[in-house]
């Protein structure tokens, strides 16, 4: 007898959503962690718009944007002058923006959605092994005790357990060899609405405006690169680095640190998954890639990662779906990670600005156009993820865009009663079949999707989808056309064969 349908190992945002997403779909879903309790630290700070909206799909967004500062930009300094002011430009096309929240304020809120869906994490449960069998995994505890699962999600982090038990590699190099970070309290009369960084010869030095939580003041969150040591360093010796390094490499000397919340020392790898599943076991989040943090990539991709494979999980859990689905999650979501290693690579080297030759093109050529509103737009559209497609995947296709595989923006809808709604509201564990208007067609269409997705499918009318469209769980575009056989022929492919092109 299974102690539940999948194991999710790793309570942080990644195995979160995860757990959210799979209950939702009434699958039984165990969360263990290894840790006491919730991380109080901050880490990451900033969640992209595309990790907004999978929050929002979630029913996890909660008072998020309330409590968020609003990302306004950064002023990157050099010589004592500033160089750009790189403003995030807000896409007037998409209704979610990036919030400045910190990962301790979404896990809480993940951990309010899991609750009301009847979850919650086992805290001080360690995953020590994990035991592939036909049809499940013995999974052995650090106390001893052992679970059987049909199946395990490792979200465990870059250190990740799992990734190792499922004798997954996780090649890399390291990109930069030392970074200091503090989250402090400090008396700095610096305007609060923009971000700022400055280079000098010795490095960078960034300092970011930080929400204080509940009656704590408002705070900064500083990071500086430094030469490599192997000396471990207390926190009483990184803000005493960091007293120094402010007015050297800012100029500004009426700066002083008065607490610091966190601090820490880290050095930037580059490493990714050779696979994202094998048998049983799956990766997501941090356990499958870890990357550069300049650029805030890391939370909104792992969360993406777990939008994709819950709804896929959740289709092969009940029946719905044969195994083969699952490796089109490797297929979707290894080549985002790709993408998001090889920009946060390139943005860091150049940020960091190691010789002569990358310092002149940086400030010169690559700081200097930041200022230009079209390069803002772009920059604002690569960090937000929005820019996400699975065309090309075993779930795309071609054609007129959106392409099968495209993400489908937000748009009004109708619901079949005629309330209003909008789509991504109808999303989240359901599927939505949006057609041009009611009638025998429409419903043609909906007894088909219904064939292979059951009562998941919510029936939509909206302005504009000519023919009618099948978008996912996650957002993205199944398939667009009007013949019922067509559509039959491409679910068929995608939920028995993880093919459906
Ligand atoms: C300084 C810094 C700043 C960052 N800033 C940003 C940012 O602004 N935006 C952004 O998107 N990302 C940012 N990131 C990256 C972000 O913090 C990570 O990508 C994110 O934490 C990954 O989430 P995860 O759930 O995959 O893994 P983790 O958060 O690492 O969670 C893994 C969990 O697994 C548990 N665990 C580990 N091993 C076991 C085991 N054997 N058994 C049971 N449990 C186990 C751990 O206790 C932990 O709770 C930043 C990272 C750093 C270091």
């Amino acid at each position: 007898m299974a102690d539940a349908d999948v194991l999710v190992v790793g309570g942080g945002p990644t195995g979160l959503a995860l757990a959210c997403g799979l209950a939702s779909q009434g699958v039984e879903v165990r969360v263990v962690d290894r840790a006491a309790g919730p991380a109080t630290t901050s880490r990451a700070n900033i969640m992209h718009a595309r990790g907004v909206e999978v929050l929002a799909r979630l029913g996890a967004l909660g008072d998020l944007r309330e409590r968020s500062l609003e990302p306004r930009g950064m002023t990157m300094n050099a010589r004592g002058r500033p160089l750009s002011t790189m403003r995030f430009a807000p896409d007037e096309r998409e209704s979610v923006q990036a919030l400045f929240v910190s990962q301790a304020t979404i896990e809480a809120a993940l951990r309010r959605r899991l609750t009301e869906l009847g979850g919650a994490v086992e805290w001080g449960t360690e995953v020590r092994t994990a035991t592939q069998h036909a049809d499940g995994v013995e999974v052995g505890f650090a106390d001893g005790t052992v679970a059987q699962v049909p199946w395990v999600v490792g979200c465990d982090g870059a250190h990740s357990t799992v990734r190792g038990l499922a004798g997954i590699a996780f090649p890399g190099v390291a990109v930069v060899e030392q970074f200091l970070l503090a989250d402090v309290r400090a008396d700095w009369h610096r305007d609060r609405a923009t971000s700022a960084g400055w280079f000098h010869r010795d490095g960078i030095v960034l300092a970011i405006p930080m929400r204080g939580e509940g009656d704590a003041p408002d705070l900064w969150r500083l990071m500086a690169d430094v030469p490599a040591s192997d000396e471990r360093l207390t926190a009483e010796q990184i803000i005493a680095r960091f007293a120094r390094l402010l007015p050297e490499r800012t100029g500004e000397t009426d700066v002083r640190i008065e607490e610091a919340l966190w601090t820490s020392v880290f050095r930037i790898h580059r490493r990714l998954a050779a696979d994202y599943r094998s048998g049983r076991i799956l990766l997501a989040g941090d356990a499958a890639h870890v990357h550069s943090p300049i650029g805030g990539q890391g939370m909104t991709t792992g969360i993406g990662d777990a939008e994709n494979v819950a709804w896929k999980l959740g289709a092969v859990v009940r029946g719905r779906a044969r195994p083969a689905l699952l490796d089109t999650y490797r297929a979707e979501r290894r080549p985002v990670a790709t993408e998001v290693l090889r920009s946060t690579t390139t943005n860091t080297r150049i940020l960091v600005g190691e010789g002569a030759v990358t310092r002149f093109v940086r400030d010169r050529i690559f700081v200097p156009v930041l200022n230009k509103p079209s390069v803002q737009r772009q920059a604002t559209r690569a960090a937000s993820q929005l820019w996400v497609s699975y065309r090309r995947g075993p779930l795309g296709g071609r054609g007129r865009r959106p392409r099968p595989g495209d993400r489908v923006p937000d748009l009004p809808c109708t619901r079949p009663d005629g309330s209003p709604t909008r789509l991504h509201a109808e999303l989240g564990p359901r599927w939505a079949l949006l057609v041009p208007a009611l009638g025998p067609d429409a419903e043609r269409l909906l007894a088909t999707a219904r064939a292979h997705l059951g009562d998941d499918v919510s029936l939509l009318t909206a302005h504009g989808p000519q023919p009618a469209r099948l978008v996912r769980p996650d957002g993205h575009l199944a398939w667009r056309g009007g013949d019922p056989a067509d559509l039959q022929r491409r679910l068929t492919g995608a939920m028995q064969t993880g093919r459906a092109r």
